[in-house]
């Protein structure tokens, strides 16, 4: 007999939720790393993966190692491949400490791997694209840390106004009066790690169509160990899932531990099928796998019948 090769390990999870797509890697304790193309944001960066790399911002919810593990890397491999400087958004309470790992790199190197960094503070926001902003908020967990929000901005003409001609419209503008009123939707929320709390219930994490978050533990015993981590436990998570109006539920930090299969059917049993049913896990690639292939099949027979109708 001889020694059998290593396990192919990293393959990356992916979800299709129209319009946006989530991908990357995510384990609890060994790295966590999400993408998410259309916004131009990655969460976190366990470990850099090729792919990431198209990100322009890399937002931080939090200084431990497995979401940080692959910033510096990041940050140089994109300079590497000439996609000019990565930008990291952080934590303001941990912007030295993010320097500080990235001179440490600088002094082993003997060479420069340039960088932005962006630090928001609570309640702060930074524009991703036209009307899109990032919203951070403090989580709750064993050092400092942030989650985020993804806010549309949009504007919509007041009731009373619709119908009137452009002319009209563009008189009343000039004279400085209000003639629509803004609203925002929320595309996304990121938890980070974090336990439980008002921060969850916040209207724009609440009301996200998609909320990405942690669930490090699923074992009946194990509530109190998430308390010490400070992190979520599928009980929590079900507390959650009754008051979210989020279309979809992306699971990620799940323990290596955790049986997947166990723990959707630990899910389906506590929160009941129809509500489970929003809650996908970004690394059960098999399940996610065949969920991709019904949607391309799906589009696949739209597009038939739009070429079939002329
Ligand atoms: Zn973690
Ligand atoms: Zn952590």
């Amino acid at each position: 007999m001889i020694p059998k090769p290593p396990p192919r390990d990293g393959a990356l999870g992916f979800l299709y939720l129209p319009p946006l797509r989530v991908q990357g890697y995510s384990v609890a304790g060994e790295a966590t790393t999400l993408y998410v193309p259309e916004m131009d944001v990655c969460f976190d960066m366990g470990f850099s993966p090729r792919s990431a790399l198209a990100a322009k911002f890399c937002a931080l919810s939090h200084g431990h190692m497995d979401h940080v593990g692959g910033l510096a890397y990041w940050c140089s491999q994109r300079n590497f491949q000439g996609m000019g400087p990565g930008t990291i958004v952080c934590d303001k309470r941990i912007e030295d400490d993010v320097r500080g790992m990235m001179a440490g790199f600088r002094n082993l190197e003997r060479q420069v791997t340039p960088y932005e960094l962006i630090t928001l503070e609570h309640e702060q926001e930074l524009q991703l694209k036209n009307n899109i902003m990032l919203r951070a908020f403090h989580t709750e967990h064993t050092c400092p840390s942030m989650g985020y929000v993804i806010v549309e901005k949009r504007t919509k003409l007041k009731e009373h106004l619709q119908g009137l001609p452009q002319e009209k419209l563009k008189e009343m503008k000039l004279r400085g009066e209000e003639i629509v009123n803004h609203l925002e939707v929320p595309l996304m929320a990121y938890t980070g790690d974090t336990l439980p709390g008002a921060h969850l219930l916040r209207d724009d994490v609440r009301k996200a169509q998609v909320i990405v978050t942690e669930c490090t533990f699923f074992d009946p015993g194990h509530q109190e160990r998430a308390k010490v981590g400070m992190h979520l436990h599928v009980d929590d998570l079900v507390e959650w899932l009754k008051v979210a109006e989020c279309e979809h539920m992306v699971v990620v930090h799940i323990s290596r531990r955790t049986h997947l299969g166990q723990a959707r059917k630990q899910l389906n049993q506590l929160a009941g099928r129809e509500l489970a049913s929003k809650v996908h896990f970004l690394m059960d690639h098999r399940t996610n796998r065949a969920r991709y292939d019904e949607q391309a099949e799906e589009a696949r027979k739209l597009e038939e019948e739009l070429a079939n109708r002329d």
